[in-house]
């Protein structure tokens, strides 16, 4: 073409493209279809990388833990109505974990489905979206694209870190626009995570508090595994002298067998200790909204580290917040404790901890060397934490009921954001999407242990596992059923009905890997477990181990029994 005669243009595609990249972004998760075929098609074509999948809650989910890895929104795309319904579980749960993502969706004719005219795939999407995230945006004119793209990224990363939805109407795809115009259009943001510094007299208030403690606690949540300040945190800890508790996703953050954690003593502290440091983690259900038993009845004072000030004072009163992102507020407390002085904690305090510890982790020990056949959960994973003692490296996920209770306490973690779960929501279905997340992000093996339940939410993504050849290994243990699988019928009027928690008695999970090209174990013993998941993790193939798994084993809901409604009615 002559370019003296007509100037050369770009258009909507080119300029969504154009501006992820020009900050930095190279991953897209998604699902094609219309109106975004030609979108991610032209992604790939410049250099950017498309992980496709079956299901766009997957792609959201494997986004949201990218977001929680790199400190970079993750970027999920899907089409209009369903695939962004879909899409939306995962934008929300982000949202939910403080996970930065943008979910991007393409959206039908504007001036059809705002007078409900009944187009194709047609939802008010942006709207849909709102209650659900930090923030929905819809671009309309392809100048805007770059402004657009940079107000998601802002939104999904600065403060604290969640959900952004971006309305991509098919017509804006479409749109041309003079192409120098364009690249004038595109926005560079700058610092998108300023940091915020606590005020230096909240700061003060935290160190008279912690001088005055008696029994003091760190609690730290997987908002100190994301803000990425490990060294520090791990300063101020050892610096301190005081014990520590990781939440499940701040495994790792320090090593599970520092001398420091009281992991194994986990009720003991949470009931006995006066002053507790909260570093990023919520006191929600988790934490039992922080009173009643779990508690105990030592007075508890609380000094709580957080981005958001609404954080604080949410479910009891905090005597000392420190407003700020965790590295600040953390270094500020440890260049406290150097320059004040700090004495550490009374050996009493720590003694007692000890003590409980090793009671606790002695009786585990026993507990986990019993070979009971057939094999149950803890012999299992005992199999399964010889091995990634080996491996720090590997990322685990992990969900279930009693797969995700009794995992979580069993496997040590050894490295910062090594492990991903089921989260605030205490959700399943996030088990294939996270660990594809996980392997593309980090090119890492991940190890994904996962209840048949759970599994059962994604399993269709083992297909995108092979397509892409992950290194991911993902173990489902097998007891023929949600919790157990052993439920009766309770139909009094057929005896052949299936019981509400049951599934296909020796279903073989390893066989539908196989379909794909992936490598199917079947295992039944934890010499055969330490077997196959060795050759599995060796071989750095997409691999399923069907782990079958005493169905008498396990409780309902694992430790959640006492969430599920008990009705007074006699
Ligand atoms: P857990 O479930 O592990 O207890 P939560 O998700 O409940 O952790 O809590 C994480 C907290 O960390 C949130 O309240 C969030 O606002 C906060 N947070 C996340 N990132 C940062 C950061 N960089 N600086 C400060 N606070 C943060």
């Amino acid at each position: 073409t002559d370019t003296t005669q007509t100037p050369a243009m770009t258009d909507g595609f080119h300029l969504v493209i154009d501006a992820l990249k020009h900050n930095d972004i190279d991953t897209i998760f998604g699902l094609v279809g219309i109106p975004i075929t030609d979108l991610c098609r032209l992604a790939q074509a410049q250099g950017m990388r498309f992980i496709g999948f079956r299901h766009e809650q997957h792609a959201g989910n494997a986004a949201a833990i990218a977001g929680y890895i790199t400190q970079k929104p993750g970027i999920c795309m899907t089409v209009s109505a369903p695939g962004f319904l879909n899409g939306l579980t995962a934008l929300a749960n982000a949202t939910t974990n403080c996970f930065p993502m943008i979910l991007i969706s393409g959206s039908s004719e504007r001036e059809i489905v705002d007078l409900q005219q009944g187009d194709y795939e047609e939802m008010d999407q942006l709207n849909a979206a709102k209650p659900y995230c930090k923030a929905s945006y819809r671009i309309n004119r392809a100048e805007d694209i770059g402004i657009g793209i940079a107000r998601a990224i802002r939104a999904a990363v600065s403060g604290r870190p969640g959900g952004v939805y971006l309305d991509l109407p098919a017509q804006l795809l479409a749109q041309t626009l003079d192409a120098e115009k364009g690249r004038k259009s595109l926005v560079k943001v700058v610092d998108p995570v300023p940091r915020q510094l606590p005020a230096p007299e909240s700061v003060q208030r935290a160190l008279d508090l912690l001088k005055s403690a008696k029994k003091p606690l760190i609690l730290l949540g997987k908002g100190a595994a994301y803000a990425q300040a490990d060294a520090d945190i791990r300063a101020f800890v050892e610096n301190s002298g005081i014990p520590y508790l990781p939440m499940s996703m701040a495994k790792g953050l320090l090593p599970d067998t520092h001398a420091q954690s009281a992991s194994a003593a986990r009720s003991f502290v949470l009931a006995e200790a006066d002053v507790v440091v909260l570093i990023g983690a919520r006191l929600n259900w988790l934490l039992s909204h922080g009173k009643g038993k779990t508690w105990g009845s030592v007075p508890k004072q609380f000094i709580q580290i957080d981005i958001s000030p609404t954080e604080i004072d949410s479910n009891v009163p905090i005597a000392a917040p420190l407003i700020g992102d965790i590295g600040s507020c953390v270094s500020a407390l440890l260049k406290g404790i150097e320059t004040n002085g700090h004495s550490k904690p009374d050996a009493a305090w720590t003694g007692a901890i000890y003590e409980r510890k090793d009671k606790n982790l002695t009786k585990m020990a026993a507990t986990l060397d019993l070979n009971p056949s057939p094999m149950n959960f803890h012999s299992a994973l005992r199999a399964i934490r010889d091995i990634l003692k080996t491996r720090p490296d590997i990322n685990v996920v992990n969900e279930g009921a009693n797969t995700l209770d009794y995992a979580r306490s069993i496997i040590d973690m050894y490295e910062p954001r090594k492990r991903f779960d089921s989260g605030t929501w205490g959700i399943m279905g996030i088990g294939m999407g996270y660990a594809i997340g996980a392997a593309v992000i980090s090119g890492k093996p991940v190890v994904a242990i996962e209840g048949d339940s759970a599994f059962g939410f994604s399993g269709m993504e083992l297909e995108t596992i092979c397509r892409y050849d992950l290194p991911i290994v993902t173990i489902v243990f097998n007891n023929n059923g949600v919790y157990k699988g052993t439920d009766p019928n309770l139909n009094p009027n057929n005896a052949n009905d299936v019981p509400v928690t049951s599934f296909v008695k020796g279903a073989r999970y390893d066989k539908m890997i196989e379909a794909f090209g992936g490598i199917g174990y079947h295992v039944t013993t934890p010499a055969e477990m330490t077997a196959a998941l060795s050759k599995a993790i060796a071989s750095g193939k997409p691999s399923l181990i069907n782990a079958v798994i005493d169905p008498n084993a396990g409780t309902e809901s694992g430790r959640l029994t006492n969430l599920n409604p008990q009705s007074g009615k006699k």
